[in-house]
């Protein structure tokens, strides 16, 4: 094919054996998100590049250096969306959410465009599953989004999964600490990446980012935020713990892990599979409590996260996001059967709830039965050879039958 043609570098076509197992983690997450009361909200593939801007923070790796933007015929800049988290709150403030009973639980699922350097694992453009719980700061709420997240991967047979929490208390703690940080690096700049060192006035948590030997080596024995927060937001932190523990959820506490977007506070959390590779997150969140008012809407904390669906399927043990199957009936047409009502069979199959196909590349009877077999056909049900007549695959058993309706009913019945 020429190069021109091609779909761009990191994308994605997913195909039916793929796309089966997507549908499979799509019902899990809607089962698990809706039995936390979360119900399913779609907000535009693309926003105004403002709302990025001002809502993921533009310090950021992905507002500085991963966005698609571009200028619509109006002149307005667009943006395709990075991540989920400020066009949903976007959306409560709009359309009026904060007037609904607090707080309001969302989950979303769909495609997000990051342009980052294509690898295992990461692409321009992914799919992510998230939720979010908009409208109270209870730290049952942290809790819950936390054990939503461990449920899915665990109905999915997520293996090697590991979860890391820490708490970055309020915007305050975090300002009085930087000042720390900062000092701290300042002492080892030279140790530092060009990139840290570029942010250290901006942003230094962001060094916590880094896997540069040299800035790693500089954040030895720095001091951490967790062991600043404030009475207030040590009690909130402890309160999710417990909260954790007593639900046998196990995790790390991790005081350098800081997340990649700007408008976390307190609680933050990844959850990150062993079996990935450099690409080890599956999914992370946490409290974004100044974010809503930061677009403009009134006070009104929030927590979530979002997993990345691709890594997810990678990490899953196959199989197990599949739901029961239907049975597979195949409907044979030798060479002088009717065709119409072979369709029509095939038709009333699948009315009945089973997957059932006919013949439609000119294959012969054999070359059907064959194809019956690839398919995973439980039964074939064969016209033109006389009386209709089923086939039982796996016994190889094949019985005449008195009419189309009879064969129907016995494929429906199992056979018996
Ligand atoms: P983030 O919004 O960066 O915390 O990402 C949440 C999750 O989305 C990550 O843990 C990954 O599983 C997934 N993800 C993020 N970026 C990419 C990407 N470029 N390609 C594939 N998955 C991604």
């Amino acid at each position: 094919m020429a190069e021109a043609l091609r779909a761009p570098r990191g994308t994605l076509d997913v195909l039916p054996e793929d796309g089966r197992r997507r549908l499979g983690l799509l019902r899990i997450a809607d089962e698990v998100a809706a039995r936390g009361g979360y119900g399913p909200i779609e907000t535009p593939i693309f926003e105004s590049t403002a709302l990025f801007a001002r809502g993921v923070g533009d310090t950021t790796d992905i507002v500085e250096k991963e966005m698609f933007t571009f200028e619509d015929q109006g002149g307005r800049s667009i943006t395709l969306r990075p991540e989920g988290t400020a066009g949903v709150c976007r959306a409560y403030v709009e359309r009026g959410m904060h007037k609904l009973p607090q707080p309001v639980k969302l989950w979303y699922w769909g495609p997000f465009f990051r342009y980052e350097a294509p690898q295992a694992g990461r692409f321009r453009q992914f799919t992510q599953v998230g939720v979010e719980a908009i409208g109270s700061a209870d730290p049952s709420l942290d809790a819950e989004s936390i054990l939503l997240l461990a449920e899915m991967l665990d109905r999915i047979g997520a293996r090697g999964v590991r979860l890391r929490i820490s708490s970055l208390g309020t915007p305050r703690t975090r300002r009085a600490y930087s000042d720390e940080l900062r000092e701290h690096l300042r002492g080892r700049e030279d140790l530092l990446s060009d990139d840290v060192r570029a942010r250290i006035e901006r942003n230094p948590l962001r060094a916590f980012d880094s896997d540069h030997p040299g800035t790693q080596a500089a954040l030895a024995g720095a001091p951490q935020l967790i062991d600043r927060l404030d009475a207030e937001d040590a009690e909130h932190f402890e309160r999710v713990r417990e909260l954790l523990d007593a639900a046998g959820q196990p995790y790390e506490v991790d005081g350098t892990l800081v997340r990649g977007l700007d408008y976390y506070s307190r609680t933050v959390f990844e959850f990150e599979s062993t079996e990935l590779g450099a690409q080890s997150a599956l999914g992370g969140g946490g409290r974004y409590d100044g974010l809503v008012e930061q677009l403009g809407g009134p006070p009104a904390p929030g927590v979530g996260w979002a997993a990345g669906v691709e890594r997810m399927l990678l990490a899953a043990a196959p199989g197990a996001e599949d739901g029961a199957a239907p049975r597979v009936v195949y409907v044979a047409t030798a060479e002088d059967a009717d065709a119409v009502q072979a369709f029509g069979i095939a038709r009333e199959l699948r009315l009945r709830g089973m997957h059932a196909e006919v013949e439609q590349a000119g294959r012969s009877l054999k070359g059907q039965l064959k194809h019956a077999d690839r398919l995973g056909a439980e039964y074939v049900v064969i016209l033109g050879e006389g009386p209709v007549q089923v086939k039982d695959m796996s016994t190889g058993e094949q019985r005449e039958t008195g009419s189309a309706a009879e064969a129907i009913e016995l494929v429906a019945a199992g056979g018996a």
